[in-house]
Protein backbone atom coordinates (compact mmCIF):
# COMPACT_ATOMS: atom_id res chain seq x y z
CA UNK A 1 0.00 0.00 0.00
CA UNK A 2 1.33 3.57 -0.67
CA UNK A 3 1.44 4.94 2.49
CA UNK A 4 3.06 8.25 3.86
CA UNK A 5 6.05 6.22 5.12
CA UNK A 6 6.72 5.04 1.43
CA UNK A 7 5.98 8.47 -0.09
CA UNK A 8 8.52 9.37 2.57
CA UNK A 9 11.34 6.77 1.72
CA UNK A 10 10.83 7.30 -2.18
CA UNK A 11 11.62 11.04 -1.67
CA UNK A 12 14.54 10.07 0.64
CA UNK A 13 15.94 7.83 -2.23
CA UNK A 14 15.12 10.21 -5.12
CA UNK A 15 14.69 13.32 -3.66
CA UNK A 16 11.85 15.11 -2.55
CA UNK A 17 11.73 17.14 -5.85
CA UNK A 18 10.95 14.15 -7.83
CA UNK A 19 8.27 12.29 -6.08
CA UNK A 20 4.73 14.25 -6.40
CA UNK A 21 1.44 13.23 -5.32
CA UNK A 22 -0.65 16.21 -5.74
CA UNK A 23 -3.59 16.11 -7.18
CA UNK A 24 -2.76 17.98 -10.29
CA UNK A 25 0.34 16.44 -11.01
CA UNK A 26 -1.72 12.79 -10.49
CA UNK A 27 -4.57 14.13 -13.18
CA UNK A 28 -1.32 14.70 -15.50
CA UNK A 29 -0.52 11.58 -15.06
CA UNK A 30 -3.78 9.75 -15.23
CA UNK A 31 -4.23 8.85 -19.04
CA UNK A 32 -2.66 8.23 -22.03
CA UNK A 33 -3.83 8.33 -25.91
CA UNK A 34 -6.93 6.16 -24.78
CA UNK A 35 -9.91 7.28 -23.71
CA UNK A 36 -9.40 5.92 -19.85
CA UNK A 37 -8.76 8.01 -16.83
CA UNK A 38 -6.62 5.85 -14.15
CA UNK A 39 -5.45 8.19 -10.54
CA UNK A 40 -1.84 7.05 -9.68
CA UNK A 41 -1.06 7.22 -5.76
CA UNK A 42 2.57 9.48 -6.63
CA UNK A 43 4.81 10.17 -10.16
CA UNK A 44 8.17 9.73 -10.14
CA UNK A 45 10.62 11.55 -11.99
CA UNK A 46 14.28 9.25 -11.56
CA UNK A 47 16.99 11.30 -13.04
CA UNK A 48 19.56 7.88 -13.22
CA UNK A 49 19.92 3.88 -13.39
CA UNK A 50 20.03 4.21 -9.75
CA UNK A 51 17.39 5.72 -9.15
CA UNK A 52 15.01 3.28 -10.89
CA UNK A 53 16.66 0.63 -8.76
CA UNK A 54 16.08 2.21 -5.61
CA UNK A 55 12.21 2.99 -6.34
CA UNK A 56 12.03 -0.70 -7.82
CA UNK A 57 13.71 -2.09 -4.55
CA UNK A 58 10.95 0.38 -2.66
CA UNK A 59 8.07 -0.62 -4.87
CA UNK A 60 9.00 -4.45 -4.76
CA UNK A 61 9.35 -4.22 -0.64
CA UNK A 62 5.30 -2.82 -0.43
CA UNK A 63 4.49 -5.22 -3.09
CA UNK A 64 3.30 -1.16 -4.79
CA UNK A 65 2.96 -1.74 -8.96
CA UNK A 66 5.04 0.35 -10.94
CA UNK A 67 4.09 1.44 -14.15
CA UNK A 68 6.87 2.80 -16.81
CA UNK A 69 5.98 5.88 -18.86
CA UNK A 70 7.54 7.78 -21.74
CA UNK A 71 5.47 10.56 -23.35
CA UNK A 72 2.05 8.71 -22.83
CA UNK A 73 1.71 8.36 -26.69
CA UNK A 74 0.52 4.54 -26.61
CA UNK A 75 -2.64 3.98 -28.33
CA UNK A 76 -3.29 0.58 -26.07
CA UNK A 77 -3.24 1.97 -22.24
CA UNK A 78 -0.04 0.17 -21.69
CA UNK A 79 0.89 3.36 -19.79
CA UNK A 80 -2.23 3.82 -17.99
CA UNK A 81 -1.10 3.77 -14.46
CA UNK A 82 -2.60 1.28 -11.65
CA UNK A 83 -5.02 3.08 -9.01
CA UNK A 84 -2.50 4.35 -6.48
CA UNK A 85 0.29 2.77 -7.79
CA UNK A 86 3.65 4.17 -8.78
CA UNK A 87 3.93 6.49 -12.54
CA UNK A 88 7.55 6.56 -13.39
CA UNK A 89 8.08 8.55 -15.99
CA UNK A 90 11.82 8.68 -17.82
CA UNK A 91 11.25 12.03 -19.17
CA UNK A 92 14.23 13.36 -17.04
CA UNK A 93 16.51 10.68 -17.49
CA UNK A 94 16.88 12.33 -21.52
CA UNK A 95 20.51 12.48 -22.31
CA UNK A 96 22.50 11.03 -25.01
CA UNK A 97 25.13 9.28 -22.89
CA UNK A 98 27.54 8.11 -26.01
CA UNK A 99 27.35 9.26 -29.91
CA UNK A 100 30.03 6.95 -31.41
CA UNK A 101 29.90 7.51 -35.01
CA UNK A 102 32.97 5.26 -35.95
CA UNK A 103 31.37 2.27 -34.80
CA UNK A 104 27.83 3.91 -35.62
CA UNK A 105 26.43 3.49 -32.40
CA UNK A 106 24.48 5.65 -29.91
CA UNK A 107 23.78 5.26 -26.22
CA UNK A 108 20.56 7.16 -24.65
CA UNK A 109 18.68 7.27 -21.85
CA UNK A 110 14.40 6.23 -21.99
CA UNK A 111 13.43 9.72 -21.82
CA UNK A 112 15.55 10.72 -25.31
CA UNK A 113 12.74 11.71 -27.39
CA UNK A 114 12.69 9.66 -30.96
CA UNK A 115 13.39 12.27 -33.11
CA UNK A 116 16.28 13.41 -31.68
CA UNK A 117 18.45 10.43 -32.34
CA UNK A 118 18.44 10.99 -35.96
CA UNK A 119 18.59 14.26 -36.14
CA UNK A 120 22.07 13.66 -34.05
CA UNK A 121 22.75 10.57 -36.58
CA UNK A 122 22.54 12.75 -39.43
CA UNK A 123 25.21 15.28 -38.15
CA UNK A 124 27.91 12.92 -39.32
CA UNK A 125 25.77 11.61 -42.09
CA UNK A 126 24.19 8.32 -40.00
CA UNK A 127 20.69 7.01 -39.83
CA UNK A 128 18.28 6.15 -37.27
CA UNK A 129 15.84 4.13 -38.89
CA UNK A 130 12.24 3.61 -36.97
CA UNK A 131 10.28 6.38 -37.81
CA UNK A 132 6.70 6.09 -35.50
CA UNK A 133 4.51 8.67 -36.47
CA UNK A 134 4.83 9.77 -32.95
CA UNK A 135 8.53 10.59 -33.04
CA UNK A 136 8.93 14.65 -32.77
CA UNK A 137 7.11 13.33 -29.04
CA UNK A 138 7.31 9.84 -28.13
CA UNK A 139 10.74 8.90 -25.94
CA UNK A 140 12.81 5.76 -26.70
CA UNK A 141 11.72 4.11 -23.86
CA UNK A 142 8.40 3.87 -24.88
CA UNK A 143 9.91 2.48 -28.28
CA UNK A 144 12.02 -0.48 -27.17
CA UNK A 145 8.70 -1.50 -24.72
CA UNK A 146 6.77 -1.47 -27.54
CA UNK A 147 8.74 -2.18 -30.58
CA UNK A 148 7.57 0.76 -32.37
CA UNK A 149 7.82 0.95 -35.70
CA UNK A 150 7.19 3.52 -39.10
CA UNK A 151 6.95 3.93 -42.68
CA UNK A 152 10.61 3.13 -42.92
CA UNK A 153 9.90 -0.81 -41.67
CA UNK A 154 8.87 -1.93 -44.63
CA UNK A 155 12.79 -1.77 -45.87
CA UNK A 156 14.81 -1.01 -42.78
CA UNK A 157 12.50 -3.29 -39.95
CA UNK A 158 11.29 -2.27 -36.73
CA UNK A 159 13.14 -0.51 -33.62
CA UNK A 160 14.10 -4.33 -32.33
CA UNK A 161 16.43 -4.45 -35.27
CA UNK A 162 18.35 -1.22 -34.07
CA UNK A 163 19.06 -1.82 -30.21
CA UNK A 164 22.80 -4.02 -29.75
CA UNK A 165 22.27 -3.40 -25.45
CA UNK A 166 20.07 -2.69 -22.80
CA UNK A 167 20.42 -2.21 -19.71
CA UNK A 168 17.23 -2.47 -17.10
CA UNK A 169 15.97 -2.71 -13.63
CA UNK A 170 13.49 -5.65 -12.39
CA UNK A 171 11.01 -5.96 -10.75
CA UNK A 172 12.89 -6.54 -7.33
CA UNK A 173 15.33 -3.79 -8.50
CA UNK A 174 18.05 -5.71 -9.44
CA UNK A 175 19.53 -4.24 -12.44
CA UNK A 176 20.65 -6.47 -15.73
CA UNK A 177 22.75 -5.72 -18.48
CA UNK A 178 22.03 -7.23 -22.23
CA UNK A 179 23.23 -7.84 -25.29
CA UNK A 180 26.43 -5.93 -26.89
CA UNK A 181 28.08 -2.78 -28.24
CA UNK A 182 29.29 -4.18 -31.31
CA UNK A 183 26.92 -5.42 -35.00
CA UNK A 184 27.98 -9.55 -34.07
CA UNK A 185 26.91 -10.85 -30.51
CA UNK A 186 25.72 -14.24 -29.69
CA UNK A 187 26.90 -14.49 -25.73
CA UNK A 188 23.84 -15.92 -24.15
CA UNK A 189 20.01 -15.95 -24.33
CA UNK A 190 18.51 -12.59 -26.19
CA UNK A 191 17.05 -10.82 -23.68
CA UNK A 192 17.42 -7.25 -25.75
CA UNK A 193 15.10 -8.86 -28.20
CA UNK A 194 13.09 -10.26 -25.26
CA UNK A 195 12.67 -6.66 -23.40
CA UNK A 196 11.30 -4.73 -26.53
CA UNK A 197 8.00 -5.22 -26.87
CA UNK A 198 7.28 -6.15 -23.56
CA UNK A 199 5.32 -3.36 -22.49
CA UNK A 200 7.19 -2.50 -19.15
CA UNK A 201 5.83 -5.63 -18.00
CA UNK A 202 9.70 -7.39 -17.65
CA UNK A 203 11.93 -4.70 -16.13
CA UNK A 204 12.35 -0.72 -16.44
CA UNK A 205 14.52 0.23 -19.23
CA UNK A 206 17.48 2.61 -18.26
CA UNK A 207 19.79 2.24 -21.17
CA UNK A 208 19.52 1.44 -24.74
CA UNK A 209 22.58 1.37 -27.15
CA UNK A 210 21.44 1.70 -30.71
CA UNK A 211 22.66 0.92 -34.25
CA UNK A 212 22.94 3.35 -36.75
CA UNK A 213 23.11 3.28 -40.74
CA UNK A 214 24.71 5.52 -43.08
CA UNK A 215 22.10 7.82 -44.47
CA UNK A 216 20.83 7.93 -47.75
CA UNK A 217 22.01 9.89 -49.95
CA UNK A 218 18.35 10.82 -51.57
CA UNK A 219 14.75 9.63 -51.19
CA UNK A 220 12.13 10.21 -54.36
CA UNK A 221 8.45 10.33 -53.49
CA UNK A 222 5.62 8.95 -56.44
CA UNK A 223 1.78 9.29 -55.16
CA UNK A 224 -0.35 7.45 -57.20
CA UNK A 225 -4.11 7.39 -57.19
CA UNK A 226 -6.71 4.36 -57.70
CA UNK A 227 -9.94 3.84 -58.12
CA UNK A 228 -10.41 0.93 -55.61
CA UNK A 229 -8.59 0.15 -52.51
CA UNK A 230 -8.31 -3.19 -54.19
CA UNK A 231 -6.63 -1.96 -56.93
CA UNK A 232 -3.94 -0.20 -54.55
CA UNK A 233 -3.61 -3.48 -52.59
CA UNK A 234 -3.22 -5.30 -55.89
CA UNK A 235 -0.61 -3.18 -56.73
CA UNK A 236 1.50 -3.38 -54.05
CA UNK A 237 1.06 -7.25 -54.06
CA UNK A 238 3.23 -6.66 -57.52
CA UNK A 239 5.45 -3.92 -55.78
CA UNK A 240 6.50 -6.98 -53.05
CA UNK A 241 6.82 -9.50 -56.01
CA UNK A 242 9.63 -7.86 -57.73
CA UNK A 243 13.35 -7.42 -56.39
CA UNK A 244 13.14 -3.59 -55.63
CA UNK A 245 11.83 -2.84 -51.98
CA UNK A 246 10.96 0.91 -51.42
CA UNK A 247 11.49 2.49 -48.23
CA UNK A 248 8.14 3.61 -47.90
CA UNK A 249 5.00 2.44 -49.19
CA UNK A 250 2.07 3.68 -47.47
CA UNK A 251 -1.98 3.39 -48.06
CA UNK A 252 -4.81 5.40 -47.36
CA UNK A 253 -8.28 5.05 -47.91
CA UNK A 254 -11.35 7.07 -49.39
CA UNK A 255 -12.32 8.07 -46.00
CA UNK A 256 -8.39 8.63 -45.00
CA UNK A 257 -8.42 11.22 -48.06
CA UNK A 258 -11.49 12.58 -46.92
CA UNK A 259 -9.79 13.20 -43.18
CA UNK A 260 -6.46 15.12 -44.82
CA UNK A 261 -8.69 16.79 -47.14
CA UNK A 262 -8.69 20.33 -45.20
CA UNK A 263 -4.80 20.11 -45.00
CA UNK A 264 -5.12 21.09 -48.68
CA UNK A 265 -2.89 17.49 -49.04
CA UNK A 266 -5.72 15.98 -51.41
CA UNK A 267 -6.71 19.26 -53.53
CA UNK A 268 -5.71 18.16 -56.85
CA UNK A 269 -6.57 14.00 -56.80
CA UNK A 270 -8.24 13.22 -60.07
CA UNK A 271 -11.46 12.45 -59.92
CA UNK A 272 -13.03 9.07 -58.67
CA UNK A 273 -10.22 8.78 -56.50
CA UNK A 274 -10.79 5.61 -53.64
CA UNK A 275 -7.37 5.13 -52.59
CA UNK A 276 -3.81 6.80 -52.31
CA UNK A 277 -0.52 5.00 -52.07
CA UNK A 278 2.76 6.86 -51.01
CA UNK A 279 5.71 4.93 -52.26
CA UNK A 280 9.42 6.20 -51.66
CA UNK A 281 12.59 5.03 -52.73
CA UNK A 282 16.13 6.19 -51.42
CA UNK A 283 19.75 5.28 -52.06
CA UNK A 284 22.82 6.55 -53.98
CA UNK A 285 21.62 9.65 -56.43
CA UNK A 286 22.91 7.68 -59.53
CA UNK A 287 20.44 4.40 -58.00
CA UNK A 288 17.50 6.11 -57.38
CA UNK A 289 16.03 6.90 -61.12
CA UNK A 290 15.89 2.97 -61.31
CA UNK A 291 14.54 1.97 -58.43
CA UNK A 292 12.03 5.15 -59.69
CA UNK A 293 11.35 3.47 -62.78
CA UNK A 294 10.83 -0.23 -61.63
CA UNK A 295 8.24 0.90 -58.72
CA UNK A 296 6.42 2.91 -61.77
CA UNK A 297 6.49 -0.40 -63.50
CA UNK A 298 4.75 -2.80 -61.00
CA UNK A 299 2.26 0.28 -59.65
CA UNK A 300 0.76 0.21 -62.94
CA UNK A 301 -2.29 -1.76 -63.52
CA UNK A 302 -6.17 -1.80 -63.56
CA UNK A 303 -7.36 1.25 -61.52
CA UNK A 304 -4.30 3.00 -61.80
CA UNK A 305 -5.75 6.62 -62.14
CA UNK A 306 -2.43 9.01 -61.61
CA UNK A 307 1.11 8.69 -61.03
CA UNK A 308 2.65 11.65 -59.86
CA UNK A 309 6.38 11.58 -60.21
CA UNK A 310 8.76 14.24 -59.37
CA UNK A 311 7.07 14.74 -56.25
CA UNK A 312 8.99 17.93 -55.01
CA UNK A 313 10.10 17.98 -51.17
CA UNK A 314 7.99 20.33 -49.63
CA UNK A 315 4.91 18.22 -51.98
CA UNK A 316 6.39 14.95 -50.09
CA UNK A 317 6.30 16.77 -46.81
CA UNK A 318 3.11 18.04 -47.07
CA UNK A 319 1.85 14.98 -47.91
CA UNK A 320 3.76 13.10 -45.06
CA UNK A 321 2.46 15.45 -42.20
CA UNK A 322 -0.86 14.78 -43.70
CA UNK A 323 -0.51 11.49 -43.62
CA UNK A 324 1.03 11.42 -39.99
CA UNK A 325 -1.91 13.51 -38.87
CA UNK A 326 -4.46 11.13 -39.55
CA UNK A 327 -4.33 9.47 -36.52
CA UNK A 328 -6.04 12.76 -34.87
CA UNK A 329 -7.54 13.71 -37.66
CA UNK A 330 -9.81 10.74 -38.00
CA UNK A 331 -11.54 12.18 -35.27
CA UNK A 332 -13.46 14.56 -37.10
CA UNK A 333 -15.86 10.85 -38.17
CA UNK A 334 -16.63 10.46 -34.36
CA UNK A 335 -15.59 11.19 -31.03
CA UNK A 336 -13.81 7.92 -30.17
CA UNK A 337 -11.90 6.41 -32.40
CA UNK A 338 -10.95 1.61 -31.89
CA UNK A 339 -7.82 2.14 -33.07
CA UNK A 340 -6.25 -1.42 -34.28
CA UNK A 341 -3.72 -2.08 -36.46
CA UNK A 342 -3.51 -5.13 -37.62
CA UNK A 343 -1.30 -6.93 -40.23
CA UNK A 344 -1.79 -9.47 -43.03
CA UNK A 345 0.32 -11.50 -45.51
CA UNK A 346 1.03 -8.82 -48.11
CA UNK A 347 -0.68 -11.43 -50.39
CA UNK A 348 -3.70 -11.60 -48.67
CA UNK A 349 -3.77 -7.48 -48.27
CA UNK A 350 -6.36 -7.19 -51.32
CA UNK A 351 -8.63 -9.90 -50.33
CA UNK A 352 -8.22 -8.24 -46.57
CA UNK A 353 -9.46 -4.59 -48.13
CA UNK A 354 -12.62 -6.30 -49.48
CA UNK A 355 -13.52 -7.59 -46.49
CA UNK A 356 -13.26 -3.99 -44.64
CA UNK A 357 -15.07 -2.44 -47.24
CA UNK A 358 -17.75 -5.28 -46.31
CA UNK A 359 -17.53 -4.61 -42.53
CA UNK A 360 -18.03 -0.79 -43.38
CA UNK A 361 -21.19 -1.82 -45.41
CA UNK A 362 -22.28 -4.11 -42.71
CA UNK A 363 -21.65 -1.99 -39.63
CA UNK A 364 -23.35 1.32 -38.89
CA UNK A 365 -20.42 3.26 -37.95
CA UNK A 366 -17.55 4.76 -40.15
CA UNK A 367 -14.29 2.81 -40.85
CA UNK A 368 -11.29 4.58 -41.88
CA UNK A 369 -8.35 2.17 -42.62
CA UNK A 370 -4.46 3.63 -43.81
CA UNK A 371 -1.36 2.88 -43.11
CA UNK A 372 1.80 0.75 -43.69
CA UNK A 373 0.80 -1.41 -46.22
CA UNK A 374 3.70 -2.07 -47.65
CA UNK A 375 4.07 -4.31 -44.26
CA UNK A 376 0.83 -5.72 -44.52
CA UNK A 377 -0.06 -3.20 -41.53
CA UNK A 378 -2.78 -1.45 -41.83
CA UNK A 379 -4.55 0.84 -39.03
CA UNK A 380 -8.53 0.05 -39.06
CA UNK A 381 -10.28 2.68 -37.39
CA UNK A 382 -14.39 2.00 -35.82
CA UNK A 383 -15.37 5.52 -35.02
CA UNK A 384 -17.94 5.21 -32.99
CA UNK A 385 -19.94 7.21 -29.99
CA UNK A 386 -18.96 5.63 -26.44
CA UNK A 387 -22.39 6.99 -25.19
CA UNK A 388 -24.48 4.98 -27.42
CA UNK A 389 -24.19 1.10 -25.91
CA UNK A 390 -26.01 -0.43 -29.27
CA UNK A 391 -23.30 1.09 -31.50
CA UNK A 392 -20.49 -0.18 -28.54
CA UNK A 393 -21.97 -3.46 -29.07
CA UNK A 394 -21.83 -3.65 -32.72
CA UNK A 395 -18.23 -2.15 -32.09
CA UNK A 396 -16.78 -5.32 -29.91
CA UNK A 397 -18.90 -7.74 -32.69
CA UNK A 398 -17.34 -6.43 -35.30
CA UNK A 399 -13.49 -6.45 -33.52
CA UNK A 400 -14.20 -9.91 -33.59
CA UNK A 401 -15.04 -10.66 -36.74
CA UNK A 402 -11.93 -8.36 -37.59
CA UNK A 403 -9.31 -10.60 -35.77
CA UNK A 404 -10.81 -13.63 -36.75
CA UNK A 405 -10.29 -13.29 -40.19
CA UNK A 406 -6.75 -11.38 -39.52
CA UNK A 407 -5.79 -14.37 -38.03
CA UNK A 408 -7.80 -16.68 -40.50
CA UNK A 409 -5.43 -15.03 -43.38
CA UNK A 410 -2.15 -15.64 -41.29
CA UNK A 411 -1.86 -12.31 -40.07
CA UNK A 412 -1.34 -11.00 -36.26
CA UNK A 413 -3.83 -8.71 -34.04
CA UNK A 414 -0.81 -5.82 -33.75
CA UNK A 415 1.81 -4.54 -35.78
CA UNK A 416 3.12 -2.02 -33.64
CA UNK A 417 1.01 -0.52 -30.82
CA UNK A 418 1.02 -3.87 -28.56
CA UNK A 419 -1.45 -5.16 -26.97
CA UNK A 420 -1.67 -2.75 -23.33
CA UNK A 421 -5.37 -2.91 -21.26
CA UNK A 422 -7.01 -2.57 -24.75
CA UNK A 423 -6.63 -6.05 -26.53
CA UNK A 424 -5.41 -8.37 -23.91
CA UNK A 425 -8.68 -10.24 -23.29
CA UNK A 426 -7.79 -10.86 -27.16
CA UNK A 427 -4.45 -12.34 -26.92
CA UNK A 428 -6.05 -15.50 -26.84
CA UNK A 429 -6.92 -15.29 -30.18
CA UNK A 430 -3.75 -15.80 -31.34
CA UNK A 431 -1.24 -17.32 -28.58
CA UNK A 432 -2.20 -20.51 -27.10
CA UNK A 433 -2.29 -21.34 -23.94
CA UNK A 434 1.37 -23.27 -23.50
CA UNK A 435 2.90 -20.67 -25.40
CA UNK A 436 0.63 -17.81 -22.72
CA UNK A 437 1.55 -19.97 -19.35
CA UNK A 438 5.02 -19.86 -20.61
CA UNK A 439 5.07 -16.41 -20.89
CA UNK A 440 3.78 -15.86 -17.79
CA UNK A 441 6.34 -17.97 -16.48
CA UNK A 442 8.84 -15.86 -17.45
CA UNK A 443 7.22 -13.03 -16.15
CA UNK A 444 7.19 -14.40 -12.48
CA UNK A 445 11.09 -14.62 -13.24
CA UNK A 446 11.70 -11.29 -14.06
CA UNK A 447 8.79 -9.39 -11.61
CA UNK A 448 8.15 -12.08 -9.00
CA UNK A 449 5.57 -9.96 -7.02
CA UNK A 450 3.84 -8.86 -10.06
CA UNK A 451 4.09 -5.27 -9.71
CA UNK A 452 5.81 -4.36 -13.04
CA UNK A 453 3.03 -3.29 -15.37
CA UNK A 454 0.03 -5.44 -13.90
CA UNK A 455 -3.41 -5.53 -15.56
CA UNK A 456 -1.84 -5.02 -18.79
CA UNK A 457 -0.61 -7.58 -22.30
CA UNK A 458 -1.91 -10.73 -20.57
CA UNK A 459 -5.33 -12.02 -20.67
CA UNK A 460 -6.97 -12.51 -17.39
CA UNK A 461 -6.23 -15.93 -16.27
C1 LIG B 1 -0.34 10.38 -33.49
C2 LIG B 1 0.28 9.06 -33.12
C3 LIG B 1 0.98 8.35 -34.09
C4 LIG B 1 1.56 7.13 -33.76
N1 LIG B 1 2.25 6.48 -34.73
C5 LIG B 1 2.88 5.33 -34.44
C6 LIG B 1 3.62 4.64 -35.44
O1 LIG B 1 3.73 5.06 -36.58
N2 LIG B 1 4.24 3.51 -35.07
C7 LIG B 1 4.17 3.02 -33.79
O2 LIG B 1 4.78 1.98 -33.52
N3 LIG B 1 3.44 3.63 -32.84
C8 LIG B 1 2.81 4.78 -33.12
N4 LIG B 1 2.08 5.41 -32.15
C9 LIG B 1 1.96 4.81 -30.79
C10 LIG B 1 3.01 5.31 -29.77
O3 LIG B 1 3.47 6.60 -30.10
C11 LIG B 1 4.18 4.35 -29.69
O4 LIG B 1 3.75 3.12 -29.09
C12 LIG B 1 5.36 4.86 -28.87
O5 LIG B 1 6.39 3.89 -28.92
C13 LIG B 1 5.02 5.15 -27.42
O6 LIG B 1 6.08 5.92 -26.87
P1 LIG B 1 5.83 6.77 -25.54
O7 LIG B 1 7.12 7.38 -25.16
O8 LIG B 1 4.70 7.68 -25.71
O9 LIG B 1 5.48 5.59 -24.52
P2 LIG B 1 4.27 5.49 -23.49
O10 LIG B 1 2.96 5.58 -24.20
O11 LIG B 1 4.50 6.43 -22.37
O12 LIG B 1 4.49 4.01 -22.98
C14 LIG B 1 4.28 2.93 -23.85
C15 LIG B 1 4.65 1.64 -23.12
O13 LIG B 1 6.03 1.61 -22.86
C16 LIG B 1 6.29 1.36 -21.49
N5 LIG B 1 7.52 2.07 -21.16
C17 LIG B 1 7.80 3.38 -21.35
N6 LIG B 1 9.05 3.65 -20.97
C18 LIG B 1 9.59 2.49 -20.53
C19 LIG B 1 10.85 2.12 -19.99
N7 LIG B 1 11.84 3.01 -19.85
N8 LIG B 1 11.04 0.85 -19.61
C20 LIG B 1 10.06 -0.08 -19.75
N9 LIG B 1 8.85 0.22 -20.25
C21 LIG B 1 8.62 1.48 -20.64
C22 LIG B 1 5.04 1.87 -20.78
O14 LIG B 1 4.85 1.24 -19.53
C23 LIG B 1 3.97 1.48 -21.77
O15 LIG B 1 3.61 0.13 -21.60
C24 LIG B 1 1.45 6.61 -32.44
C25 LIG B 1 0.74 7.33 -31.48
C26 LIG B 1 0.15 8.53 -31.81
C27 LIG B 1 -0.59 9.27 -30.75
Amino acid sequence: MLTRDVIRALAKALGPERVFDDPATLALYSTDETPRKVTPGAVLFPANHEHVVALMQIAFANKLPVVARGAGSGNVGGALPVANGLVASFECMNRIVEFDPGNRIMVVEPGVVTEDIGQLARTHGLFYPPDPGSGAYSRIGGNLAMNAAGPHAIKYGVTRDYVLGLKAVTGEGKTISTGCRTSKGVTGYDFTRLLIGSEGTLALITQATVKLLPAPETVATLRLCYASNRAACEAIDRVMNQPIIPCALELMDRRSIEAIRPTGAADDLPFGTEALLMVEADGPVRDVPHQIAALKEALKGDGLLEVREGVTREEAQALWAARKSLSHAVKQYAPLKINEDVVVPVSRLADFVDFLDSLGHRYPFPIVSFGHAGNGNLHVNLMVHPDNTEEMAQARNCLNELFTTVLSFGGTLSGEHGIGTEKRAYLGMEINADTLSLMRAVKQQFDPAGILNPGKLFPDS
